[in-house]
């Protein structure tokens, strides 16, 4: 049974679906005014792992995630840049979905721009004006939150709350309550624009979201995900829009928000020009090694990035690849007892797949995993374990691999070291047999130069790559 933490109960949930449905999923996507940072990346993998976890429960799923095409910051960067925000958010849109294909993100079944959505959000404003929700004042259309009975259930706070260092609060004096966010926003000159019933304008950051939800899903559905920072005032906007719009609650059953990814405690993000974008980050690391340095850590706490974490991450990766190559080398055809394998096997699975059901504890499977792995090692040194034994341990990584793409079997090939170098590796032990071991020693060292180490096991010398 899978539990998850819930943001608006604080606490670890059951999840559960009524019979035959499937899950619907929606995650905020990126506002796409420059390239996607390695935080981003962290969010969307999670979320990535996250479904393929939950298909491989059995669950079927529908994955959709927003696209913020319109919106102050792509209007101010293209101006910038003496292009149209059009054009720029369309190639930064381009590079973002680039991105996520190089990071195996796979899983999402529906992208939906914002600017696609300009209908569904005139119908939710007007509703909102409507009922009461929504006045006017100069720039634009604003929602009154104190009109909201259950204004705060997820932030856990109030209307009178201050607003201080809160990020993307639309300001304006005349507005009724200090946290009253735009629904609507007039256009300036040389602004993009949209008619509606109320004039030209564009929409608040808020609706685009609880119209393309409300499009796809209806007023309710399952799981809501994004990072840590859009609790407030995001989500809660989210809330107090369809929850008034349509009388039924809750909007969602399930709230996930993602630790930051930070770098020397910061979290990483544009404005503190912190970042490392995803494409920087392919320059030196493969996406293997993003993504288990992003599973490696739990969801929805932070973690810092810097050489030594990626460094440290990456030589536990290597040991996942060399302890593959290693099963891949395994030529014993049978061995008779292999009853300590079959125990360990399966308190393995056991293990690795009940951690990932306590709130996707992708750490901790990771440990039940490399528990395995270090005492699987000494048994294939001891020549315990067989063929059947190595498909085995084969096919449960690749499934393992179908949820966390941590592993490129590509790379996964036997190395066999070349026929001169057996052969220099026979003559050292005819050198050993001789006791001339200077003669052994000085062909030890050539065969290390060419990228091997001897080890002498009880069953003879054996050649590791370095
Ligand atoms: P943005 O394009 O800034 O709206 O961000 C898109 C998504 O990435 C949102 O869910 C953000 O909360 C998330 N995000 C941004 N920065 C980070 C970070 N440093 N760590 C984790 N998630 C982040």
């Amino acid at each position: 049974m899978l539990k998850i933490y819930n943001t608006i109960s604080r606490k670890k949930e059951i999840f559960k679906l009524e019979k035959g449905k499937k899950a619907r999923l929606f995650v905020c996507g990126p506002t796409t005014y420059d390239f996607s940072h390695i935080g981003h990346a962290r969010t969307y993998i999670i979320f990535d792992a996250f479904v393929k976890y939950l298909k491989h429960k059995g669950f079927k799923v529908f994955y959709l995630q927003n696209i913020t095409d319109i919106d102050d910051k792509i209007i101010i960067r293209a101006k910038e840049k003496k292009v149209s925000p059009k054009e720029l958010s369309l190639f930064f849109e381009k590079e973002y979905l680039k991105d996520m294909k190089n990071l195996k993100i796979n899983s999402v079944d529906k992208y939906a721009k914002a600017t696609d959505y300009i209908k569904e959000i005139i119908s939710q404003i007007n509703r909102l004006i409507e009922k009461g929700y929504g006045y006017r004042i100069k720039d634009g259309i604003y929602y009154d939150i104190s009109k909201f009975k259950s204004y705060g259930k997820l932030s856990k706070r109030k209307v009178s709350d201050s607003y201080d260092a809160v990020s993307r609060i639309d300001d304006n004096k005349d507005k009724k309550n200090k946290g009253d966010f735009c629904l609507w926003k007039f256009s300036k000159e040389g602004e993009p624009k949209w008619k509606s019933p109320w004039g030209e304008g564009r929409p608040g950051w808020h609706i685009e979201d609880t119209a393309i939800t409300e499009k796809y899903f209806g007023s309710q559905y399952d799981i809501h995900g994004g990072a840590y920072d859009l609790i407030f005032p995001h989500h809660e906007a989210e809330i107090a829009q369809m929850e008034a719009v349509s009388n039924k609650s809750p909007m969602v059953k399930y709230w996930m928000h993602t630790g930051f990814l930070t770098i020397e405690g910061k979290k990483m993000s544009k404005s503190l020009n912190n970042f490392i974008t995803i494409g920087d980050f392919f320059k030196r690391h493969s996406y293997t090694e993003l993504r288990f340095l992003v599973l490696k850590n739990l969801w929805r706490s932070p973690f810092d990035y810097s050489e030594k974490s990626i460094n440290e991450s990456n030589s536990a990766l290597k040991k996942i690849e060399e302890f593959l190559k290693k099963l891949k080398s395994i030529k014993i055809s049978y061995v008779k007892n292999c009853k300590e394998f079959n125990g360990l096997f399966k308190k393995t699975k056991e293990e690795f797949y009940s951690n990932l059901d306590d709130d996707f504890n992708t750490p901790e499977a990771l440990a039940s995993l490399f528990a395995f792995i270090r005492k699987l090692n000494i048994m294939i040194d001891k020549n315990l374990i067989s063929k059947k034994e190595s498909k085995k341990t084969f096919e449960f990584f690749k499934e393992i691999n179908k949820v966390f793409e941590i592993i490129d079997f590509n790379k996964i090939k036997e190395e066999k070291p070349a026929y001169f170098i057996k052969k220099l590796l026979s003559q050292r032990e005819r050198c050993r047999k001789e006791r001339n071991w200077e003669k052994a020693d000085e062909i030890r060292k050539k065969i290390e130069e060419l990228g091997y180490i001897i080890e002498d096991t009880e069953q003879g010398p054996k050649l590791n790559k370095k």
